[in-house]
């Protein structure tokens, strides 16, 4: 409202350009998707290495529009984040991962993605223990994926979460690792359980050799943090095999396999790719 020379409240729509007309709408659209269930996720597999199958699944939120169709992440967690909507869209997927991973073998885990906002909102550990205790889901198979910018308005809070989390027996990995700013500090200020290299390095791992001395320094770095390592983004044979060479503990892409429903996931596990 805007006082004129009268004394009158004047309301007015500021004039907005084009862009925040459509970012305005994109919020009100998300509001509506969350109380009326447009939302779901498709979970993308994590291939052990090691242990020659499946060991954990990445829940990947998806957003069936009414007018727009498919609305991917890239575009609508953006403005999620800004609007403060996170929080709310991220406690669902919490409950809805633990509650559809609880159906999986035993030896299967779930990771879920995590936003800066959402982690550092004050009720996020008891939206854990929730959503595990709900879902009927033990602790020790959810993993939480955190990015390095978790960490840009200073760590102290954050390290308390991640003791809290640690000690119910949740796994935390650190997401898109590299791409970040002074990614070591991090390392040295919380044992993360797992490091996920970013699709950037991994994408000329076969063929660039700055890119896979890259690779091979965060793969020994973790080792010897005692830190796991996935490799995202994995579309080959040549990358596989590098990968595999060079100790990467896991590796997630579509080579293995695009993320799927999350019905399809059981028939996944059983299936011979991961026998
Ligand atoms: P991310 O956490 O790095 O997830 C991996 C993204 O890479 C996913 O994109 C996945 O579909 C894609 N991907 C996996 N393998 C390959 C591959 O071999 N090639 C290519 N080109 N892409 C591959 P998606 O599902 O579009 O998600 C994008 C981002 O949106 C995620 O990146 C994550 O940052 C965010 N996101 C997705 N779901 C959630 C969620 O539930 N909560 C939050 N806070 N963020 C989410
Ligand atoms: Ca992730
Ligand atoms: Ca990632
Ligand atoms: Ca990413």
């Amino acid at each position: 409202a805007k006082q004129d020379g009268r004394g009158v409240f004047r309301f007015f729509e500021p004039a907005l350009d084009a862009a925040a007309r459509r970012r305005r709408q994109l919020e009100l659209d998300l509001r509506e998707a969350l109380f009326t269930g447009q939302f779901r996720l498709n979970y993308q597999p994590i291939f052990d290495l090691a242990r020659d199958r499946i060991g954990c699944f990445e829940a990947l939120l998806r957003w069936q529009h009414p007018s727009r169709g498919n609305i991917p992440p890239a575009e609508f967690i953006p403005v999620a984040e800004e609007t403060g909507l996170i929080v709310a869209i991220g406690e669902w997927v919490m409950h809805e991962a633990c509650r559809q991973a609880a159906a999986w073998p035993a030896h299967v885990r779930v990771a879920v993605n995590v936003s800066p906002l959402q982690f550092r909102n004050s009720g996020f550990s008891n939206i854990i223990v929730q959503a595990l205790t709900r879902g009927g889901l033990s602790a020790d198979r959810l993993e939480v994926e955190i990015t390095e910018s978790v960490f840009l308005d200073g760590e102290n809070g954050v390290l308390q979460v991640l003791h809290q989390l640690r000690a119910m027996g949740v796994r935390i990995a650190l997401d898109d690792f590299g791409t970040g700013y002074s990614s070591l500090s991090y390392l040295r200020s919380f044992p993360f359980d797992k490091i996920k290299i970013d699709k950037s390095f991994v994408d000329l791992v076969a063929q660039d050799p700055s890119s896979a001395a890259i690779v091979h320094a965060i793969v020994d770095l973790a080792r010897a943090l005692k830190m796991e390592t996935t490799a995202e983004g994995v579309e080959d044979r040549d990358q596989l095999n590098e990968l595999r060479d060079q100790g990467c503990s896991s590796i997630q892409g579509f080579w293995f396999s695009r993320p799927i429903e999350g019905d399809a996931v059981l028939a996944m596990i059983a299936g011979p790719m991961s026998a």
